[in-house]
């Protein structure tokens, strides 16, 4: 596998391959000789750039392996993790080597052959040539509301999202001190996102920005088609391996609490893979379910960029390959056993 773009989601979708027994990561594309390159050297990982990088890429101590055209060819498949439209710009250099690409979420879905959750759509990807992994908070709400639907039946979903502001490393990012309605105008976009993959579901979404850096939070609302108990729920989303649902009087009282169990635990970068649903907050009101979702917006897309590629190089089946990604990545915190 190549990664084009280390950044984010490029250096831990790179540290995803190698942990997967059945693939092997060329290289990684990056332009910028900065500590983020630095760090990809020490982990072993050849660099590979365009002709005009090289000379600054060599100054700070780097030799690149390669162009990226290099890495392009020699990869059987490309995640391009560039910021968003770049990947448009790089999607004819993929076609011209007939190397394979899956691209991020914020590239438009008009770009690629299907928009890809692992848990809604894992066939629908089976030896296509180009993918997108659907954006951080896309992704959390097709997990979640995958096996509400296989199993309950829903009419229709409402969720707002309260999105954090930058990642942390972002210093440019903000609000710093208020809360943003972004977009202002309603339904946002993240409904129709949704819809890229689950194309009958009826959702409307509502988005806000808010100074926080560390994760995403839903307050979500979905009328089923069938009136369960809230323990049949929690037992359902309980037993999706990437839907962590928070037992109760632990102390999890927030996002922030969230993180530090993260970093208590043996995880790389603190990277929480799942949801993370607080199980108190699952409430039915007749057929109306209500919960809270917190999302790690650096790490969840991680595991589906990986089952992505399994996916459109037809290696194995959906089960199968997200047991595989969980097994590799190790999926479980420590603290979820209730
Ligand atoms: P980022 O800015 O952290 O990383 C992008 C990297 O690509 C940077 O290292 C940049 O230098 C490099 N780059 C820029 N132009 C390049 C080029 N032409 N060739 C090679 N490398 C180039 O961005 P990110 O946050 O990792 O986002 C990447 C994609 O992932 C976007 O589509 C974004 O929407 C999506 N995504 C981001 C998050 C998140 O929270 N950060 C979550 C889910 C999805």
């Amino acid at each position: 596998m190549g990664v084009n773009g280390y950044g984010t989601i490029g250096k831990r979708v790179a540290d995803a391959v190698t942990t997967q027994s059945d693939m092997d990561l060329v290289g990684v594309g990056k332009t910028s000789p900065d500590f983020v390159a630095e760090q990809a050297r020490l982990r072993g990982y050849d660099l590979y750039a365009p002709d005009r990088s090289h000379a600054d890429l060599r100054a700070s101590g780097i030799e690149p392996a390669g162009t990226t055209e290099a890495l392009v060819e020699a990869a059987d498949l490309v995640v391009d993790a560039t910021p968003g439209g770049i990947g448009a710009e790089n999607a004819p250099l993929y076609g011209r080597h007939e190397t394979p690409a899956i691209f991020q979420g914020a590239e438009d879905d008009s770009l690629v052959d299907v928009s890809f959750n692992a848990r809604s759509n894992y066939e629908a990807a089976n030896g296509v040539d180009r993918t997108r992994v659907v954006s951080c908070n896309t992704t959390g709400l097709c997990r979640l509301l995958t096996p509400l639907s296989e199993t309950f039946g829903i009419e229709k979903v409402r969720v707002t999202l309260v999105r954090r502001g930058g990642d942390p490393a972002q210093s440019s990012r903000g609000p710093i001190d208020a809360v943003l309605p972004d977009p202002i105008s309603i339904p946002s976009h993240h409904g129709p996102d949704v819809q890229t993959v689950l194309p009958d579901l009826d959702i409307d979404t509502m988005g806000t920005k808010v100074p926080t850096t560390h994760m995403h939070f839903h307050a979500v609302n979905v009328t089923l088609e069938s009136a369960p108990t809230a323990a049949t729920v929690r037992d359902t989303l309980a037993g999706e391996p990437r839907l962590l649902v928070l037992p109760e009087g632990l102390g999890f009282t927030g996002t922030g609490t969230v993180v530090e169990l993260a970093r208590d635990s043996t995880r790389p970068r603190n990277d929480i893979w799942e949801n993370i649903i607080w199980g108190e907050s699952i409430a039915l009101n007749g057929t109306d379910l209500y919960l809270f979702q917190a999302i790690h917006q650096e790490a969840n897309v991680v595991p589906e960029n990986i089952d992505a590629i399994r996916s459109m190089l037809g290696v194995t089946d959906g089960p199968t390959s997200r047991h595989r990604t969980n097994e590799a990545l190790g999926l479980e915190l420590p603290v979820t056993t209730e």
